[in-house]
């Protein structure tokens, strides 16, 4: 099975980082982690998901890409469509990082077009929310997420192949992890808004905490009721680093 939303997730998000050497680190993870009961997942950049999919192939390690673009084919050049990925082998997408929103402005942008190319072409999303300092500043955080669901996960979503990041933007790689209060208050109310979601009527789709999350922290946020596991950006590139991240599940 490529996802159990019953079974803690974790992920590692490598963005703009890696090359084909950097396969026998993870060979060293997957020797780590075989026999874990866990969704562990890799996001290499796109040159590396082929060669990723291909030492996998016999592991509990799955592979997806970093995004997507809503349409399969097409003059969009720099792009990479959903069937792309799924013909190099991935199982799994991000949509809407922030680092992918940022470049279509502030705006959710066509985040539900992509989760619904994505879903069609049998691939399984983790769709990013998070707001950023200014927002959470002024006390808005909970409304701008609301709106960020509503704006984000499409009618072809269930709880089996849909996964929500919670990412807030003050809290990826600069160290400031979300305190605990943080976390419980803001995935207690993405839970909550989810219910009301018609797609998730048989059950709401795992959340994730993203934002530094390291080997000493992971534990704690881990423990965090409604955290169902964890999307790891920097932590992620050092193989044992992110085992012990696994590890601490
Ligand atoms: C991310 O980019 O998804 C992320 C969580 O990064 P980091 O762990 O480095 O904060």
């Amino acid at each position: 099975m490529k996802f159990n939303p019953d079974l803690v997730t974790i992920a590692g998000n490598w963005k703009m980082n890696g090359h084909i050497d950097t396969s026998v680190d993870v060979e060293k993870l997957i020797n780590l982690i075989n026999g874990d009961d866990a969704n562990i997942i890799l996001f290499p950049p796109y040159t590396l998901i082929s060669q990723f999919v291909h030492i996998s192939k016999n592991s509990i390690l799955s592979i997806g890409g970093q995004d997507c673009h809503h349409k399969d084919s097409g003059a969009f050049t720099g792009s990479i469509s959903a069937p792309m990925l799924h013909d190099a082998g991935a199982d799994f997408v991000i949509i809407g990082h922030s680092e992918v929103r940022a470049l279509h402005g502030k705006g959710s942008g066509n985040i539900m077009n992509k989760t619904q190319s994505a879903h069609e072409n049998d691939l399984i999303t983790i769709i990013c929310v998070g707001e950023d300092r200014e927002v959470r500043l002024q006390g808005e955080h909970y409304n701008f997420i609301s709106k960020q669901l509503e704006d984000s996960v499409p009618r072809t979503s269930n709880r089996n192949n849909t996964i929500i990041a919670y990412e807030p933007i003050w809290a990826i790689g600069t160290g400031n992890t979300a305190t605990t209060a943080d976390i419980k208050e803001m995935h207690a109310h993405i839970n909550n808004t989810l219910q009301d979601f018609d797609m998730f009527k048989k059950g709401n789709p795992s959340i994730l905490y993203g934002g530094s999350v390291n080997p000493k922290n992971a534990g704690q946020i881990l423990s965090i009721n409604n955290v169902n596991g964890v999307l790891v950006g920097g932590s992620s590139l050092d193989h044992l680093q992110f085992n012990e991240i696994i590890k601490s599940k």
